[in-house]
């Protein structure tokens, strides 16, 4: 899409808006008055543009600068393009590079902002959240549901949001989404069509805006707990399986043979698995004997595990199966691959395990 059609929503919305001449009436929002954000972009639905073989990432920043400015008021803003993908084809390289990107380049800037398509945001969100443990300044992944260039899109309002949060100055991992910021290791996808479409799971929103402006939950952004390092290694050789009656002991076995180091198995309810007629469990004692390191999370969304109520929760816990407690899906599994690329020591995995990294579990009792 050119320049003049994708100018065309803001004329039709009568909003004329010049970053430069908007002012800022609201006493709350002073504080953001010369911070400095970096954009980077690296696709998604938000960049989309509608091409032969279906919508795909396709805008730069330069196309999308006068939105982008638009929305941040007197904020200072660096917009850059760091690729350009459907977030389906974002990978754990992925994850690396960007978390190498955001650490060489915080010292110059007060936030940092990430566009990215919904559909992986979340992992990405997750394993950021690790990579980037302790970091000093906002960083703070948005997205939308709608290209920015649709005059009824979720777009401009998230990156808004996400702007704002990263110009807050509260260090840590965030999404920006739908009016309401939640800790990067707690959001997941939850809504495949809906503006609506990330909540914070188990954990409470980080801030919400509303005729209040931006209200941010301080209490509930996780104290940092030491210096700042890069940790951007981690595991390819990690699998993750969804458990359904009927499902055969001989997958973990392949997986196994594969050699794969970890297995993160979305077991059901408060962490059950079957043992009686396929001894699900004795195959997975065998495989942690052999030097995998197994976690049980539900696919309940809300809640997470308790493994120590029912037998088929206990012998899985007595076998050295690890328990992803209040953990989203998505933390742990990323949690795994990370603990992973640092060692592949069953004993010190499961002590990483059980620490809270960055806000994704409550702490274990
Ligand atoms: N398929 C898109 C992506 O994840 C969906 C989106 O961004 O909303 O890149």
């Amino acid at each position: 899409m050119d320049e003049k059609s994708r100018a065309i929503p803001f004329l039709v919305l009568g909003l004329r808006v010049n970053a430069s001449s908007r002012r800022i009436t609201n006493s709350s929002e002073e504080k953001y008055l010369n911070k400095k954000i970096l954009i980077i972009n690296t696709g998604g639905t938000l960049s989309a543009v509608m091409k032969g073989n279906g919508l795909i990432p396709g805008l730069s920043v330069n196309d999308m600068q006068a939105e982008l400015k638009m929305v941040s008021g007197d904020i200072d803003l660096e917009i850059e393009d760091f690729c350009s993908l459907d977030s389906a084809n974002i990978f754990p390289e992925d994850w690396s590079a960007m978390a190498k990107k955001i650490s060489g380049c915080k010292a110059s800037y007060d936030g940092i902002v990430v566009i990215h398509g919904t559909d992986t945001l979340a992992y990405t969100s997750s394993m950021l959240s690790f990579m980037l443990r302790n970091i000093g300044i906002p960083v703070v992944l948005t997205g939308s549901q709608l290209s920015i260039t649709n005059p009824v899109a979720d777009a401009m309002e998230n990156c808004r949001c996400a702007i704002h949060m990263a110009a807050s100055g509260i260090p840590g991992v965030f999404v920006a989404f739908n009016r309401k910021v939640m800790l990067g290791c707690r959001a997941s996808k939850v809504r495949s069509m809906s503006f609506d479409a990330f909540e914070s799971i188990n954990y409470p929103y980080i801030a919400k805006i509303s005729s209040l402006g931006m209200q941010i939950e301080k209490s509930a952004v996780p104290e940092r707990t030491g210096i700042f390092k890069l940790s951007d290694t981690y595991s390819k050789e990690v699998c993750m399986i969804k458990m359904f009656p009927g499902i055969h002991r001989s997958l973990i076995e392949a997986i196994a043979d594969k050699g794969y180091k970890g297995l993160y198995i979305e077991a059901y309810g408060i962490g059950g698995m079957p043992f009686l007629k396929h001894d699900f469990i004795g195959t997975l004692e065998k495989v942690i004997r052999g030097g995998m390191a197994v976690v049980v999370g539900t696919q309940c969304r809300y809640e997470g595990t308790k493994m120590d109520v029912y037998e088929t929760g206990r012998r899985a816990l007595a076998i050295g199966a690890m328990e992803a407690h209040d953990m989203t899906g998505e933390a742990a599994l990323t949690k795994l691959m990370w603990i992973l690329g640092m060692t592949e020591d069953l004993n010190e995995v499961r002590d990483y395990y059980e620490i809270n990294m960055a806000g994704e579990m409550a702490p274990v009792k």
